[in-house]
C-alpha cells in the first residue's frame, strides 16, 4: 500500500477549508441567534411554498411544512423545474431523471403531510428556466390571487444557484403583481451550507425568523430520504454525485431559518 505524501500545498488547502468551515459555523450560529422564534406563529399561517427544484422545499423548510400540516394549516407546494439537470448519466436519460424526481417529490411531500392535490409541478425544463421566467411569475401570481396565503416561502436570494435566485425574483415580482397579498420569507438552501457571497455583510441589519422543527425532525429526515436520486448512487455510476451525510446534516439541525427580504428589494418590487 502506498500513501501519497502530503505536500505543503495540501496542508494549506486543508487549513483554509477548515478555517472556512469554522467561520461558516459561526455565521450560521449568528444568524440563528438573530432570528426571532416564530414557531407558534408560523404553524397557523397558510403558505405557498415555491421550490426551484424537487427537494429544495424539503431541505429548506420541510420541518416547517410538517408543523403547519400537523396543525391543520394549508400548505401548497409549487415546484418550478423538473430537476432533469441534477446529474448527467450514460444509464438514464434526462427525461427519465425528471420522471424519477417527480415521483420523489410526490412521496416526500406526502411524508410531510401535504395532500396530493396541493402539490403543483410546473414542469419547466430545468435547462429552460430563463426562457420561462414570465410563465413562472404568472403561475405564482395566479396561486396568490386564488389561494389566500399568509406567506410565500421561497429559496433565498443569497443562494449561489442561479435558479434559486431567479425563482426568488419571480416570487417577489408575483407578490407585487398580486398586490402584496402575502409576506415573503426566504429559506436558505445552498447559502445555509456555503454562506452568502459576503456572509458577515449579509448579516448586517438582517431580519429573520426561526422555526423549531425538532418535534418533526424524523418526518423531515424521512422526506429527504425519499430523494434517492440525490442521496444515493442511483445508477452506480462513479460520477453520480450524492448529498452525503455531512451535507444533509446541515438541514437536520432542528431549526429552519427564514430571512425577510431586505428593504431595498421590497421597495424595488413596489
Ligand atoms: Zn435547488
Amino acid at each position: 500500500m502506498s500513501v501519497r505524501p502530503v505536500s505543503p500545498r495540501d496542508v494549506l488547502r486543508r487549513g483554509r477549508r477548515a478555517v472556512r468551515a469554522g467561520l461558516l459555523l459561526l455565521w450560521r450560529q449568528a444568524l440563528r441567534h438573530r432570528a426571532r422564534d416564530v414557531t407558534a406563529l408560523s404553524s397557523g399561517r397558510a403558505a405557498l411554498v415555491v421550490a426551484p427544484h424537487p427537494d429544495d422545499e424539503t431541505l429548506g423548510c420541510g420541518g416547517t411544512i410538517a408543523l403547519k400540516r400537523r396543525n391543520g394549516t394549508r400548505v401548497r407546494v409549487l415546484v418550478v423545474t423538473d430537476g432533469r439537470r441534477s446529474h448527467r448519466s450514460a444509464v438514464i436519460s434526462a427525461d427519465e431523471l425528471a420522471a424519477i424526481r417527480a415521483a420523489e417529490i410526490a412521496r416526500a411531500s406526502a411524508v410531510l403531510g401535504v395532500p396530493a392535490e396541493e402539490l403543483v409541478l410546473l414542469g419547466v425544463r430545468e435547462d429552460q428556466l430563463t426562457a420561462h421566467y414570465e410563465a413562472v411569475v404568472d403561475a405564482v401570481t395566479a396561486e396568490l390571487r386564488t389561494g389566500n396565503f399568509a406567506e410565500v416561502l421561497v429559496t433565498s436570494a443569497w443562494d449561489w444557484h442561479e435558479d434559486h435566485q431567479l425563482v426568488s425574483t419571480a416570487v417577489h415580482e408575483a407578490v407585487g403583481r398580486a398586490g402584496g397579498v402575502a409576506r415573503i420569507l426566504e429559506y436558505p438552501v445552498w447559502s445555509w451550507v456555503d454562506g452568502p457571497p459576503d456572509p458577515w455583510r449579509a448579516l448586517g441589519g438582517v431580519r429573520a425568523g426561526s422555526v423549531d422543527v425538532s418535534s418533526v425532525i424524523g418526518q423531515k429526515r424521512a422526506a429527504i430520504a425519499e430523494y434517492r436520486s440525490q442521496t444515493t448512487k442511483l445508477t452506480d455510476e462513479a460520477t453520480w454525485a450524492v448529498m452525503d451525510a455531512a451535507l444533509i446534516g446541515h438541514f437536520l439541525g432542528g431549526v429552519e431559518i427564514f430571512v425577510e427580504p431586505a428593504a431595498d428589494r421590497v421597495e424595488a418590487q413596489r
